[in-house]
C-alpha cells in the first residue's frame, strides 16, 4: 500500500524531455512467416531479434549463442513480453550427444515470502492489485539463464551475445503497431511510475525510432561485469529498491503494494539444468520443460491421452473434439498436481505414463462433450475411468511472453521462452535501467483453488510459480524433427498441442498448422476460440457434440522450426498474430 518516489526516477523524466527517445520516420525491417535453407534458422516474433541471432549463427556461433543473442534482442524490441526483468525455460538438443536438456530460470519467490503472500485479512488480495505491485515480482532469472546457456553449450562469451542487442538498444528500432498497442494498452499504469513513464510515454508512434540507451547501459554492464552486475552489483541494488519502494508518482492514486526482496535473494538466485519431460507419442520422443512448468507434462499426458486414437483417420470433428477433451482431462491434473518440484513431490513420471493416459482417455465419449470442469485423476494410482476428487479449474495467467527457436548448422536446437508475465510485467521499470519488471509471482494461486484440497501452487520463501511455458522437441531415433513454442499463459499448452497434432498427425504443413485458428480448452465449461476458428463449420459440429464457445483475442504467437527430409531446415512463425513473425535462415534455398 506504499507509494514511493526516486530522485534518480525524476532525473529521468527530465532528461526524457531533453532527449526524445523516439523520432519519426524510420523504416521496419521485413517480417517473414516462412524461411527454408541451410547453415541455420531462427524464428522469433521480431525481425530485428532473428535477424540478430542469423548474424550470430553466420559468423560461426551455435543454436544457444543465437538464441541468448535474440532473446536479448527481444528485451530491447519485445520488452513488454520479455527480457532480463523476467524469467523462462531453454530447452537444448545437443547434435554431439543427441541429448536434450534445459535450463529452468523460473523466477522465485524472496526469501521473505509466505503462504500468504497475497493474502490480507484473511482475504486474496484483488488480482488486478497484485499486477501492479513490488509484492508480484519474482527475482529474475533470466540474465542467470544466459549465462549457463553460453558457459554450458555456447561458443560466445556473454559480452559478444550482448553486444547486438546494446547496439540496437542505441540506435533504436522502428516501432510498429504492436509495440504501440502495448504501451497503449498500459499507459495508464505506466503513467503511475517515475520511471516508465519517462522510458514508454508519451506512446511512442508507429514507424518511430525507439531508443533505450538506459537498457543499452545496462546489457554493457552485464558485458563487462558478468551477471554479477544483476545478481550482486548495482543492478541488482537497483532492481530491489524498485521492488521494495516502486517509484510511483506523488499523483497517483493507484495502490502499489511493495515487495520485500533482499540483495541475499538476488544472490542466491540459481537457474537450475533439469531433466526434461520425455513422452513418446507416435513413434517420435518429445521432449519438454519439466515441473515448476506444467508445460512438459500437460502437452505430454495430452499427447499420451490422444494417442489412444488414430487421429490421421479420424474426422475433423473427432480429431478436434479429441484434442478439447484431451486438454479438458490433462488440466484438471496439472492444476491438481503441478507446483515447484522443490516444494511437493510431483508426480512427473506418473503423469507421463501411458498408463495413466489410457486410464484418462477412458472418459472420452465420441459422441458427448464432459459438460465443463471435470476432476483430476490419481496419477499414482491410475483406475480406468477414475477420478479423484472434485474438479480442478484453472486459474488465470497472462497470455503474454515470447518464445523463439533456433537450429545451427550443426544440427543442435534450441526452443526457449521467456517472459515478465502478464504484458508489461509489473509495469515497474528499473529507475535509470532501461527494463520492466515481472509480476510472475502471479502465477502462484493466491489460495487454494479447490477449497480443502492441497494446492502445490500456493507461494512460499524461494518457491517457483507454477508455469505454462511449453519450449518443445521433437526427435526421431535421436534426429530432431521439429521444435516450437509460443506465448499466451496456459493456453501455451494447448496452442503447441494444436500445432503438433495438426503436424504430426493431420498432415498439415508446419506454416497451416500454425496459421490455422485456434481453441484453447483449460477444463472450463467454455473453449476459448479465436473468431476465425468460430467462423469455421467446426464450432456448429463441436457444440452438436456439447461444447461450448467463449470467443477470444488471438491465441498465442507460435515460432517453429523443422529439419527437412534432405537436411535442410525450415523457420516458422506467425502470419498475421502479434503482427507476423520473423522467420529467417542464413543461406535461403
Ligand atoms: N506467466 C506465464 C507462465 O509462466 C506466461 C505468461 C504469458 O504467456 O503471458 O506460464
Amino acid at each position: 500500500m506504499l507509494r514511493s518516489t526516486s530522485t534518480l526516477a525524476a532525473l529521468v523524466v527530465v532528461a526524457a524531455l531533453v532527449v526524445p527517445t523516439s523520432t519519426a520516420n524510420a523504416t521496419e525491417a521485413p517480417r517473414e512467416p516462412e524461411a527454408v535453407g541451410a547453415g541455420g534458422v531462427v524464428a522469433s516474433v521480431d525481425p530485428d531479434a532473428s535477424q540478430i541471432g542469423i548474424d550470430v549463427l553466420r559468423r560461426g556461433g551455435n543454436a544457444v549463442d543465437a538464441a541468448v543473442a535474440t532473446a536479448a534482442a527481444l528485451g530491447v524490441t519485445d520488452p513488454f513480453s520479455a527480457g532480463i526483468g523476467g524469467g523462462g525455460f531453454l530447452v537444448f538438443y545437443d547434435a554431439r550427444t543427441r541429448k536434450v536438456s534445459t535450463i529452468d530460470g523460473r523466477e522465485t519467490a524472496p526469501a521473505a515470502a509466505t503462504e500468504n503472500l497475497f493474502v490480507e485479512n484473511g482475504k486474496a488480495i484483488p488480482f488486478a492489485e497484485a499486477v501492479t505491485s513490488g509484492l508480484s515480482v519474482g527475482v529474475p532469472g533470466t540474465p542467470r539463464t544466459w549465462q549457463r546457456a553460453l558457459q554450458r553449450w555456447g561458443t560466445i562469451s556473454l559480452d559478444k551475445a550482448l553486444k547486438p542487442a546494446e547496439d540496437l538498444a542505441r540506435r533504436g528500432f522502428t516501432v510498429d503497431a504492436t509495440f504501440h498497442r502495448q504501451v497503449t494498452e498500459n499507459a495508464a499504469r505506466l503513467g503511475d511510475f517515475t520511471s516508465s513513464e519517462a522510458l514508454f510515454l508519451p506512446v511512442p508512434a508507429v514507424g518511430s525510432t525507439f531508443r533505450n540507451p538506459d537498457l543499452a547501459d545496462t546489457y554493457r554492464a552485464l558485458r563487462k561485469d558478468g551477471v554479477s552486475a544483476f545478481y550482486k552489483g548495482g543492478v541488482g541494488r537497483d532492481v530491489v529498491k524498485a521492488v521494495n519502494q516502486p517509484p510511483v508518482k506523488p499523483t497517483s492514486t493507484r495502490t502499489v503494494r511493495p515487495g520485500a526482496m533482499t540483495m541475499t535473494d538476488l544472490g542466491n538466485y540459481n537457474a537450475p539444468q533439469r531433466e526434461p519431460s520425455h513422452t513418446t507419442y507416435r513413434g517420435l520422443d518429445v521432449f519438454g520443460m519439466a515441473p515448476p512448468s506444467s508445460g512438459g507434462t500437460t502437452v505430454g499426458e495430452a499427447l499420451n491421452i490422444l494417442e489412444t486414437t488414430k487421429l490421421a483417420d479420424e474426422s475433423r470433428t473427432q480429431y478436434l473434439h479429441r484434442f478439447l477433451e484431451a486438454s479438458r482431462l490433462s488440466f484438471a491434473d496439472r492444476n491438481r498436481w503441478v507446483g515447484d518440484p522443490s516444494f511437493s513431490d510431483v508426480p512427473t513420471g506418473e503423469l507421463l505414463s501411458q498408463a495413466y493416459a489410457d486410464s484418462r482417455a477412458c472418459l472420452i465419449s465420441a459422441t458427448t462433450a464432459m459438460p465443463g470442469a471435470v476432476a483430476p485423476g490419481n496419477p499414482r494410482d491410475p483406475e480406468p475411468c477414475g477420478t479423484d476428487g472434485t474438479e480442478a479449474p484453472t486459474p488465470y495467467e497472462g497470455t503474454d511472453t515470447t518464445h523463439l527457436t533456433v537450429a545451427d548448422r550443426w544440427g543442435n536446437v534450441a526452443a526457449y521462452t521467456l517472459t515478465i508475465e502478464q504484458e508489461g510485467g509489473s509495469g515497474i521499470v528499473v529507475p535509470g535501467r532501461g527494463f520492466l519488471l515481472n509480476n510472475e509471482l502471479t502465477d502462484f494461486s493466491f489460495t487454494p483453488v479447490t477449497p480443502g484440497v492441497p494446492d502445490p501452487n500456493l507461494p512460499g520463501p524461494n518457491k517457483r510459480p507454477r508455469s505454462s511455458m511449453s519450449p518443445t522437441i521433437v526427435l526421431d531415433h535421436g534426429k530432431p524433427v521439429m521444435a516450437l513454442g509460443s506465448p499466451g499463459g496456459a493456453s501455451i499448452i494447448t496452442t503447441v498441442l494444436q500445432v503438433l497434432t495438426q503436424r504430426l498427425d493431420r498432415g498439415l504443413t508446419l506454416r497451416q498448422a500454425i496459421e490455422a485458428p485456434r481453441a484453447s480448452q483449460r477444463n472450463a465449461t467454455n473453449t476459448q476460440a479465436e473468431a476465425a476458428f468460430l467462423a469455421t463449420q467446426d464450432d456448429e459440429a463441436l457444440t452438436a457434440l456439447g461444447h461450448r464457445f467463449a470467443s477470444t483475442g488471438e491465441i498465442g504467437a507460435v515460432t517453429a522450426v523443422e529439419r527437412l527430409p534432405d537436411g535442410r531446415w525450415r523457420a516458422a512463425a506467425e502470419p498475421t498474430r502479434r503482427g507476423g513473425g520473423a522467420a529467417r535462415v542464413v543461406w535461403p534455398r
